[in-house]
């Protein structure tokens, strides 16, 4: 869903543990999209899924 990103840095600020960063690559829509650079430190909370008003980032278990 990395089109529908907008880069406000919602996701970024509200993240606990600093996961979160603006990428270096851009959208259809011409925004650094979000990416999830120290995915390490996910916890799993998904606050990055609810707080995002665009629907663009997922929470997914990783193996
Ligand atoms: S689910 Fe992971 S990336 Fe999303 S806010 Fe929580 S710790 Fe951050
Ligand atoms: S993923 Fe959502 S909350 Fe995060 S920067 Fe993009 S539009 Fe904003």
């Amino acid at each position: 869903m990395v089109d529908r990103c907008k880069e406000c840095g919602l996701c970024i600020s509200f993240c606990p543990t600093g996961v979160l960063v603006r990428g270096n690559e851009y959208n259809a829509r011409g925004y650094r999209y979000v990416v999830p650079e120290n995915i390490e430190k996910c916890i799993g909370c998904r606050i990055c899924e609810y707080i995002c008003p665009d629907m663009a980032i997922f929470v997914v278990k990783g193996g």
